[in-house]
Protein backbone atom coordinates (compact mmCIF):
# COMPACT_ATOMS: atom_id res chain seq x y z
CA UNK A 1 0.00 0.00 0.00
CA UNK A 2 1.12 3.65 -0.81
CA UNK A 3 0.71 6.69 0.92
CA UNK A 4 -1.63 8.50 -0.20
CA UNK A 5 0.47 11.75 -0.93
CA UNK A 6 1.20 14.21 1.44
CA UNK A 7 -0.53 17.79 1.35
CA UNK A 8 0.78 20.99 0.37
CA UNK A 9 1.29 23.06 3.79
CA UNK A 10 0.34 26.39 3.97
CA UNK A 11 1.47 27.77 7.63
CA UNK A 12 -0.18 31.10 7.98
CA UNK A 13 1.66 33.77 10.70
CA UNK A 14 -1.35 36.24 11.96
CA UNK A 15 -5.30 35.45 12.70
CA UNK A 16 -5.80 39.15 11.65
CA UNK A 17 -7.80 40.73 9.46
CA UNK A 18 -5.20 39.48 6.16
CA UNK A 19 -4.24 36.16 7.67
CA UNK A 20 -8.01 34.94 8.75
CA UNK A 21 -9.02 36.20 5.19
CA UNK A 22 -6.50 34.20 3.54
CA UNK A 23 -7.12 31.18 5.71
CA UNK A 24 -11.12 31.66 4.62
CA UNK A 25 -10.15 31.74 1.17
CA UNK A 26 -8.69 28.67 1.15
CA UNK A 27 -10.90 26.32 2.07
CA UNK A 28 -11.76 23.36 -0.35
CA UNK A 29 -8.23 23.94 -1.61
CA UNK A 30 -5.78 20.79 -1.41
CA UNK A 31 -3.94 21.71 1.54
CA UNK A 32 -3.36 21.38 5.36
CA UNK A 33 -3.54 24.65 7.06
CA UNK A 34 -1.42 25.73 10.21
CA UNK A 35 -2.72 29.34 11.59
CA UNK A 36 0.14 30.84 14.18
CA UNK A 37 -1.25 33.51 16.55
CA UNK A 38 0.55 34.86 19.24
CA UNK A 39 -3.17 35.59 20.81
CA UNK A 40 -5.19 33.11 21.02
CA UNK A 41 -8.32 35.38 19.52
CA UNK A 42 -8.75 37.33 16.29
CA UNK A 43 -9.34 41.27 17.28
CA UNK A 44 -11.54 43.69 15.42
CA UNK A 45 -9.14 47.21 15.56
CA UNK A 46 -11.25 49.39 14.67
CA UNK A 47 -13.70 49.04 17.67
CA UNK A 48 -11.21 49.22 20.38
CA UNK A 49 -11.06 52.71 21.41
CA UNK A 50 -14.37 51.82 22.42
CA UNK A 51 -12.99 49.24 24.79
CA UNK A 52 -10.53 51.73 25.58
CA UNK A 53 -13.41 54.27 26.82
CA UNK A 54 -15.79 51.83 28.32
CA UNK A 55 -18.77 51.49 25.59
CA UNK A 56 -17.91 48.14 24.93
CA UNK A 57 -16.64 45.01 26.31
CA UNK A 58 -13.47 43.10 25.64
CA UNK A 59 -15.40 40.23 24.23
CA UNK A 60 -17.75 42.09 22.21
CA UNK A 61 -15.13 43.02 20.31
CA UNK A 62 -12.72 39.45 19.97
CA UNK A 63 -13.18 35.76 19.18
CA UNK A 64 -11.16 32.90 19.79
CA UNK A 65 -9.69 32.28 16.53
CA UNK A 66 -9.81 28.05 17.26
CA UNK A 67 -13.95 28.85 17.74
CA UNK A 68 -13.79 30.54 14.19
CA UNK A 69 -12.12 27.68 12.05
CA UNK A 70 -13.69 25.06 14.43
CA UNK A 71 -15.64 23.06 10.99
CA UNK A 72 -12.35 23.35 9.09
CA UNK A 73 -10.83 20.08 9.61
CA UNK A 74 -7.43 21.04 7.81
CA UNK A 75 -6.70 24.22 9.57
CA UNK A 76 -5.05 23.47 12.86
CA UNK A 77 -4.71 26.80 15.39
CA UNK A 78 -1.45 27.30 17.21
CA UNK A 79 -1.43 29.50 19.71
CA UNK A 80 2.98 30.53 19.82
CA UNK A 81 5.21 33.46 18.57
CA UNK A 82 6.90 33.75 15.65
CA UNK A 83 10.23 35.09 16.11
CA UNK A 84 12.28 34.22 12.78
CA UNK A 85 11.91 32.64 9.37
CA UNK A 86 14.68 30.45 7.75
CA UNK A 87 13.23 30.80 4.01
CA UNK A 88 16.50 28.01 2.93
CA UNK A 89 14.99 25.28 4.93
CA UNK A 90 11.46 26.54 4.54
CA UNK A 91 10.74 26.73 8.35
CA UNK A 92 8.97 29.21 10.63
CA UNK A 93 11.07 29.56 14.14
CA UNK A 94 8.74 29.70 17.38
CA UNK A 95 9.78 31.34 20.73
CA UNK A 96 9.88 28.02 22.24
CA UNK A 97 12.37 26.32 20.18
CA UNK A 98 9.75 24.57 17.89
CA UNK A 99 9.94 25.10 14.06
CA UNK A 100 6.70 24.69 11.79
CA UNK A 101 7.62 23.43 8.15
CA UNK A 102 6.10 25.12 5.15
CA UNK A 103 5.78 24.63 0.94
CA UNK A 104 4.12 28.25 1.51
CA UNK A 105 3.91 30.75 3.97
CA UNK A 106 2.13 33.71 4.53
CA UNK A 107 3.19 36.26 7.06
CA UNK A 108 0.30 38.86 7.95
CA UNK A 109 1.82 39.86 11.25
CA UNK A 110 0.46 43.44 11.01
CA UNK A 111 1.88 46.59 13.12
CA UNK A 112 2.81 47.64 16.01
CA UNK A 113 3.12 51.84 17.13
CA UNK A 114 6.18 53.71 16.24
CA UNK A 115 7.32 56.75 18.76
CA UNK A 116 9.49 57.94 15.95
CA UNK A 117 12.56 57.24 17.78
CA UNK A 118 11.05 58.27 21.47
CA UNK A 119 10.03 54.68 22.37
CA UNK A 120 10.89 55.77 26.12
CA UNK A 121 7.84 57.97 25.73
CA UNK A 122 5.80 54.56 25.75
CA UNK A 123 4.86 54.15 29.55
CA UNK A 124 4.07 57.44 29.83
CA UNK A 125 1.95 57.56 26.30
CA UNK A 126 0.50 53.98 25.95
CA UNK A 127 -0.72 53.52 22.37
CA UNK A 128 -3.90 51.29 20.65
CA UNK A 129 -3.16 48.21 19.20
CA UNK A 130 -4.48 44.77 21.67
CA UNK A 131 -7.27 44.14 24.09
CA UNK A 132 -4.37 44.62 27.15
CA UNK A 133 -3.66 47.96 25.49
CA UNK A 134 -7.75 48.88 25.26
CA UNK A 135 -8.22 47.86 29.18
CA UNK A 136 -4.80 49.47 30.03
CA UNK A 137 -6.38 52.79 29.15
CA UNK A 138 -9.39 52.33 30.40
CA UNK A 139 -8.23 51.87 33.78
CA UNK A 140 -5.85 55.32 33.16
CA UNK A 141 -9.13 57.12 32.18
CA UNK A 142 -11.21 56.16 35.05
CA UNK A 143 -8.43 55.99 37.33
CA UNK A 144 -8.04 59.80 36.49
CA UNK A 145 -11.93 60.25 37.52
CA UNK A 146 -11.57 58.87 40.90
CA UNK A 147 -8.20 60.28 41.35
CA UNK A 148 -10.18 63.68 41.18
CA UNK A 149 -12.75 62.69 43.04
CA UNK A 150 -10.35 62.10 46.18
CA UNK A 151 -8.47 65.26 45.87
CA UNK A 152 -9.47 68.16 47.37
CA UNK A 153 -7.52 70.74 46.30
CA UNK A 154 -9.43 72.19 43.52
CA UNK A 155 -5.87 73.32 41.68
CA UNK A 156 -4.46 70.18 41.71
CA UNK A 157 -7.55 68.47 40.08
CA UNK A 158 -6.42 70.05 36.91
CA UNK A 159 -3.85 67.36 36.13
CA UNK A 160 -5.88 64.24 36.94
CA UNK A 161 -8.98 65.70 34.97
CA UNK A 162 -6.29 66.79 31.53
CA UNK A 163 -6.53 63.62 28.89
CA UNK A 164 -4.22 64.31 26.23
CA UNK A 165 -4.83 62.41 22.86
CA UNK A 166 -1.39 62.50 20.48
CA UNK A 167 -2.50 62.26 16.74
CA UNK A 168 -5.68 63.07 15.28
CA UNK A 169 -5.98 60.47 12.76
CA UNK A 170 -9.00 58.43 13.06
CA UNK A 171 -8.35 56.85 16.15
CA UNK A 172 -7.17 59.92 17.88
CA UNK A 173 -10.50 61.90 16.88
CA UNK A 174 -12.52 58.73 18.13
CA UNK A 175 -10.84 58.73 21.56
CA UNK A 176 -10.96 62.38 21.72
CA UNK A 177 -14.58 62.70 21.29
CA UNK A 178 -15.57 59.58 23.30
CA UNK A 179 -13.85 60.46 26.50
CA UNK A 180 -14.97 64.09 26.19
CA UNK A 181 -18.73 62.64 26.18
CA UNK A 182 -17.85 60.28 28.72
CA UNK A 183 -17.22 63.42 30.96
CA UNK A 184 -19.64 65.37 29.75
CA UNK A 185 -22.69 62.84 29.48
CA UNK A 186 -21.58 59.57 31.50
CA UNK A 187 -19.91 59.93 34.62
CA UNK A 188 -21.20 63.33 36.04
CA UNK A 189 -24.42 62.05 38.24
CA UNK A 190 -21.72 59.57 39.54
CA UNK A 191 -19.76 61.47 41.01
CA UNK A 192 -19.60 63.48 44.66
CA UNK A 193 -16.97 66.10 44.92
CA UNK A 194 -15.30 66.26 41.10
CA UNK A 195 -17.46 68.24 38.37
CA UNK A 196 -16.36 65.96 35.91
CA UNK A 197 -17.75 68.31 33.04
CA UNK A 198 -14.68 70.37 33.78
CA UNK A 199 -12.35 67.73 32.35
CA UNK A 200 -10.02 68.73 29.71
CA UNK A 201 -9.82 66.57 26.47
CA UNK A 202 -6.68 68.04 24.21
CA UNK A 203 -6.06 66.32 20.89
CA UNK A 204 -2.68 67.27 19.75
CA UNK A 205 -1.68 67.13 16.00
CA UNK A 206 1.45 68.06 14.08
CA UNK A 207 0.25 68.24 10.78
CA UNK A 208 -2.05 70.93 9.33
CA UNK A 209 -5.66 69.24 10.24
CA UNK A 210 -7.42 66.91 11.79
CA UNK A 211 -8.41 63.26 10.14
CA UNK A 212 -5.63 64.00 7.23
CA UNK A 213 -7.04 61.53 5.10
CA UNK A 214 -10.06 62.45 4.61
CA UNK A 215 -11.17 65.58 2.16
CA UNK A 216 -10.25 68.90 3.55
CA UNK A 217 -14.12 69.94 4.08
CA UNK A 218 -14.82 66.61 6.41
CA UNK A 219 -11.56 67.59 8.46
CA UNK A 220 -13.05 71.52 8.72
CA UNK A 221 -16.18 69.21 9.97
CA UNK A 222 -14.82 66.79 11.92
CA UNK A 223 -12.44 69.45 14.13
CA UNK A 224 -15.90 71.94 14.68
CA UNK A 225 -17.64 68.93 15.98
CA UNK A 226 -14.64 68.26 18.37
CA UNK A 227 -14.69 71.40 19.39
CA UNK A 228 -18.80 71.62 19.78
CA UNK A 229 -18.34 68.95 22.34
CA UNK A 230 -15.48 70.64 24.53
CA UNK A 231 -12.27 68.72 22.79
CA UNK A 232 -9.48 71.15 22.34
CA UNK A 233 -7.78 71.06 18.72
CA UNK A 234 -4.39 71.84 18.77
CA UNK A 235 -3.13 71.48 15.35
CA UNK A 236 1.09 72.30 13.68
CA UNK A 237 2.23 71.23 16.92
CA UNK A 238 4.83 68.81 17.26
CA UNK A 239 5.45 66.77 20.69
CA UNK A 240 8.51 67.39 22.40
CA UNK A 241 8.42 65.59 25.50
CA UNK A 242 6.37 63.02 27.73
CA UNK A 243 6.84 62.26 31.13
CA UNK A 244 4.98 60.58 33.56
CA UNK A 245 2.96 64.57 34.40
CA UNK A 246 2.50 65.73 31.20
CA UNK A 247 3.21 66.64 27.82
CA UNK A 248 5.68 69.57 25.72
CA UNK A 249 3.96 70.49 22.63
CA UNK A 250 5.10 73.29 20.33
CA UNK A 251 7.56 74.86 23.30
CA UNK A 252 4.13 74.89 25.80
CA UNK A 253 3.58 72.58 28.47
CA UNK A 254 0.94 70.93 29.61
CA UNK A 255 0.25 68.82 32.76
CA UNK A 256 -2.36 65.95 32.37
CA UNK A 257 -1.90 62.21 34.24
CA UNK A 258 -3.46 60.69 31.23
CA UNK A 259 -1.43 61.11 27.76
CA UNK A 260 -2.50 58.35 24.91
CA UNK A 261 -0.37 58.12 21.80
CA UNK A 262 -2.42 57.89 18.13
CA UNK A 263 0.29 59.04 16.31
CA UNK A 264 2.56 56.41 14.57
CA UNK A 265 2.84 52.73 13.70
CA UNK A 266 5.83 50.50 12.09
CA UNK A 267 5.05 46.89 10.62
CA UNK A 268 6.10 43.65 12.22
CA UNK A 269 9.43 42.20 11.87
CA UNK A 270 8.56 40.47 8.80
CA UNK A 271 10.94 42.41 6.66
CA UNK A 272 14.10 41.78 9.26
CA UNK A 273 13.26 38.03 9.43
CA UNK A 274 13.69 37.62 6.01
CA UNK A 275 16.34 40.51 5.63
CA UNK A 276 13.96 41.67 2.60
CA UNK A 277 13.65 45.21 1.30
CA UNK A 278 11.19 48.00 3.28
CA UNK A 279 10.21 51.32 3.61
CA UNK A 280 10.56 53.72 6.39
CA UNK A 281 8.16 52.04 8.37
CA UNK A 282 9.50 48.66 7.98
CA UNK A 283 7.21 47.47 5.51
CA UNK A 284 7.84 44.69 3.64
CA UNK A 285 7.79 45.87 -0.59
CA UNK A 286 6.16 43.20 -2.26
CA UNK A 287 5.86 42.32 -5.70
CA UNK A 288 2.44 42.76 -7.49
CA UNK A 289 1.45 39.26 -6.56
CA UNK A 290 2.28 40.21 -3.12
CA UNK A 291 4.95 38.16 -3.01
CA UNK A 292 8.55 39.00 -1.02
CA UNK A 293 11.18 39.31 -3.78
CA UNK A 294 12.95 36.11 -4.26
CA UNK A 295 10.66 33.93 -2.36
CA UNK A 296 7.88 32.79 -4.60
CA UNK A 297 7.14 31.03 -1.78
CA UNK A 298 6.19 33.37 0.65
CA UNK A 299 3.42 35.98 0.75
CA UNK A 300 2.55 38.45 3.05
CA UNK A 301 -0.22 40.94 3.00
CA UNK A 302 -1.88 43.44 5.60
CA UNK A 303 -0.38 45.96 7.47
CA UNK A 304 3.08 44.60 7.22
CA UNK A 305 3.42 45.49 3.69
CA UNK A 306 3.43 48.23 1.16
CA UNK A 307 2.55 47.92 -2.17
CA UNK A 308 1.16 50.59 -5.05
CA UNK A 309 -2.79 51.01 -5.13
CA UNK A 310 -3.68 51.41 -8.63
CA UNK A 311 -3.54 55.25 -7.95
CA UNK A 312 -0.10 54.83 -7.53
CA UNK A 313 -0.91 55.57 -3.58
CA UNK A 314 0.28 53.04 -0.95
CA UNK A 315 -2.72 50.90 -0.17
CA UNK A 316 -3.87 52.34 3.15
CA UNK A 317 -3.37 50.21 6.23
CA UNK A 318 -6.54 49.99 6.91
CA UNK A 319 -8.85 46.51 7.23
CA UNK A 320 -10.53 46.16 4.08
CA UNK A 321 -7.53 46.50 1.98
CA UNK A 322 -5.75 43.77 4.46
CA UNK A 323 -8.76 41.43 3.76
CA UNK A 324 -8.34 41.69 0.01
CA UNK A 325 -5.04 40.81 0.41
CA UNK A 326 -5.59 38.10 2.18
CA UNK A 327 -8.13 37.11 0.17
CA UNK A 328 -6.17 37.38 -3.47
CA UNK A 329 -3.10 35.40 -2.06
CA UNK A 330 -6.10 32.31 -0.96
CA UNK A 331 -6.61 32.84 -4.80
CA UNK A 332 -3.03 32.85 -6.03
CA UNK A 333 -2.41 29.51 -4.01
CA UNK A 334 -5.33 27.73 -5.11
CA UNK A 335 -4.44 28.75 -8.58
CA UNK A 336 -0.66 27.83 -8.72
CA UNK A 337 -1.96 24.29 -7.08
CA UNK A 338 -4.08 23.73 -10.25
CA UNK A 339 -1.17 24.93 -12.26
CA UNK A 340 -3.11 28.00 -13.41
CA UNK A 341 -2.08 31.76 -12.64
CA UNK A 342 -3.52 34.92 -11.72
CA UNK A 343 -3.30 38.53 -12.19
CA UNK A 344 -1.51 41.00 -10.36
CA UNK A 345 -2.90 42.12 -6.65
CA UNK A 346 -5.56 45.46 -7.85
CA UNK A 347 -6.93 46.90 -4.57
CA UNK A 348 -10.53 48.43 -4.32
CA UNK A 349 -10.61 51.70 -1.93
CA UNK A 350 -13.83 51.58 -0.55
CA UNK A 351 -14.23 54.63 1.47
CA UNK A 352 -12.94 56.09 4.79
CA UNK A 353 -14.73 56.73 7.93
CA UNK A 354 -14.48 58.16 11.23
CA UNK A 355 -16.94 58.70 14.21
CA UNK A 356 -16.66 61.63 16.16
CA UNK A 357 -19.07 61.62 18.53
CA UNK A 358 -22.73 60.09 19.73
CA UNK A 359 -24.59 61.06 16.87
CA UNK A 360 -21.11 62.33 14.22
CA UNK A 361 -19.02 61.01 11.92
CA UNK A 362 -17.51 61.60 8.43
CA UNK A 363 -17.79 59.10 5.61
CA UNK A 364 -15.76 59.94 1.99
CA UNK A 365 -16.49 57.45 -0.61
CA UNK A 366 -14.57 59.60 -2.75
CA UNK A 367 -17.11 61.32 -4.97
CA UNK A 368 -19.71 60.68 -2.14
CA UNK A 369 -19.22 62.28 0.93
CA UNK A 370 -21.21 62.53 4.30
CA UNK A 371 -21.15 64.15 7.50
CA UNK A 372 -23.35 64.22 10.85
CA UNK A 373 -26.16 61.84 11.77
CA UNK A 374 -26.94 60.40 8.48
CA UNK A 375 -22.82 59.52 8.55
CA UNK A 376 -23.05 57.95 12.27
CA UNK A 377 -25.86 55.56 11.58
CA UNK A 378 -23.61 54.26 8.65
CA UNK A 379 -20.63 54.26 10.33
CA UNK A 380 -22.89 52.23 12.94
CA UNK A 381 -24.25 49.88 10.73
CA UNK A 382 -20.89 48.83 8.11
CA UNK A 383 -19.38 48.20 11.66
CA UNK A 384 -21.93 46.09 13.40
CA UNK A 385 -22.41 44.22 9.48
CA UNK A 386 -18.64 43.48 9.64
CA UNK A 387 -18.17 41.95 13.39
CA UNK A 388 -18.33 38.05 13.01
CA UNK A 389 -21.59 36.21 14.21
CA UNK A 390 -25.13 37.49 15.42
CA UNK A 391 -23.98 37.29 18.53
CA UNK A 392 -21.65 40.14 18.63
CA UNK A 393 -23.56 42.39 16.28
CA UNK A 394 -26.59 41.99 18.51
CA UNK A 395 -24.48 42.57 21.83
CA UNK A 396 -22.75 45.47 19.63
CA UNK A 397 -25.74 46.85 18.73
CA UNK A 398 -27.93 46.94 22.22
CA UNK A 399 -24.27 48.62 24.33
CA UNK A 400 -24.44 51.50 21.40
CA UNK A 401 -28.88 52.03 21.84
CA UNK A 402 -27.71 52.03 25.62
CA UNK A 403 -25.34 54.41 24.76
CA UNK A 404 -27.31 56.75 22.38
CA UNK A 405 -30.33 56.68 24.42
CA UNK A 406 -29.21 56.54 27.83
CA UNK A 407 -25.44 58.36 28.13
CA UNK A 408 -24.26 54.54 29.92
CA UNK A 409 -21.52 52.84 29.06
CA UNK A 410 -21.61 49.84 31.06
CA UNK A 411 -17.95 48.91 30.91
CA UNK A 412 -16.85 50.89 33.60
CA UNK A 413 -14.61 48.52 35.20
CA UNK A 414 -11.75 48.97 36.21
CA UNK A 415 -9.13 46.44 36.28
CA UNK A 416 -5.87 44.72 36.64
CA UNK A 417 -4.59 46.26 39.68
CA UNK A 418 -5.27 48.07 42.97
CA UNK A 419 -7.26 50.59 44.24
CA UNK A 420 -4.14 53.25 44.69
CA UNK A 421 -5.50 56.35 43.07
CA UNK A 422 -3.17 59.14 44.38
CA UNK A 423 0.32 59.82 43.23
C1 LIG B 1 -6.85 51.43 17.29
C2 LIG B 1 -7.00 51.06 15.84
C3 LIG B 1 -8.10 51.50 15.13
C4 LIG B 1 -8.27 51.16 13.80
N1 LIG B 1 -9.38 51.60 13.13
C5 LIG B 1 -9.60 51.18 11.88
C6 LIG B 1 -10.81 51.52 11.20
O1 LIG B 1 -11.66 52.24 11.75
N2 LIG B 1 -11.01 51.02 9.94
C7 LIG B 1 -10.08 50.24 9.33
O2 LIG B 1 -10.32 49.79 8.21
N3 LIG B 1 -8.91 49.94 9.92
C8 LIG B 1 -8.65 50.38 11.18
N4 LIG B 1 -7.49 50.04 11.81
C9 LIG B 1 -6.43 49.35 11.03
C10 LIG B 1 -6.74 47.87 10.91
O3 LIG B 1 -7.08 47.32 12.16
C11 LIG B 1 -5.50 47.21 10.32
O4 LIG B 1 -5.25 47.78 9.06
C12 LIG B 1 -5.69 45.71 10.18
O5 LIG B 1 -5.88 45.12 11.44
C13 LIG B 1 -4.49 45.10 9.47
O6 LIG B 1 -4.69 43.72 9.38
P1 LIG B 1 -3.45 42.73 9.44
O7 LIG B 1 -4.00 41.38 9.19
O8 LIG B 1 -2.37 43.23 8.59
O9 LIG B 1 -2.91 42.87 10.92
P2 LIG B 1 -3.63 42.62 12.31
O10 LIG B 1 -5.10 42.64 12.16
O11 LIG B 1 -3.00 43.58 13.26
O12 LIG B 1 -3.22 41.13 12.68
C14 LIG B 1 -1.90 40.76 12.93
C15 LIG B 1 -1.93 39.48 13.73
O13 LIG B 1 -0.62 38.95 13.76
C16 LIG B 1 -0.35 38.48 15.05
N5 LIG B 1 1.11 38.51 15.22
C17 LIG B 1 1.91 39.61 15.11
N6 LIG B 1 3.19 39.25 15.30
C18 LIG B 1 3.20 37.93 15.53
C19 LIG B 1 4.23 37.00 15.81
N7 LIG B 1 5.51 37.36 15.89
N8 LIG B 1 3.89 35.70 16.02
C20 LIG B 1 2.59 35.32 15.96
N9 LIG B 1 1.57 36.17 15.70
C21 LIG B 1 1.89 37.45 15.48
C22 LIG B 1 -1.08 39.45 15.95
O14 LIG B 1 -1.32 38.89 17.23
C23 LIG B 1 -2.36 39.71 15.16
O15 LIG B 1 -3.39 38.80 15.51
C24 LIG B 1 -7.29 50.37 13.14
C25 LIG B 1 -6.17 49.94 13.85
C26 LIG B 1 -6.03 50.28 15.20
C27 LIG B 1 -4.82 49.79 15.96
Amino acid sequence: MTNPPAKHRVVIVGAGFGGLEAAFGLAGAPVEITLIDRRNHHLFQPLLYQVATASLATSEIAWPIRYLLRDRKEVTTLFATVTGIEAKDKRVLLEDGDAMAYDTLVLATGARHAYFGHDEWEPFAPGLKTLEDATTLRRRILVAFERAERESDPEKRAAPLTFVIIGAGPTGVELAGTIAELAQDTLPPDFRNVDTHKARVVLIEAGPRVLAGFADDLSAYAQRSLESIGVEVMLGEPVTECTADGVTYGGKRLDAKTIIWAAGVRASRAAEWLGAPADRAGRLEVLPDLTVPGHPDIFAVGDTVTIAAPDGNPVPGIAPAAKQEGRYVAQVIKARLNGATVGPFSYKHAGSLAQIGKRKAVIDFGRIKLRGTLAWWIWGIAHIYFLIGLRHRLSVALSWLWVYVRDQRAARLITQGSSKVTG
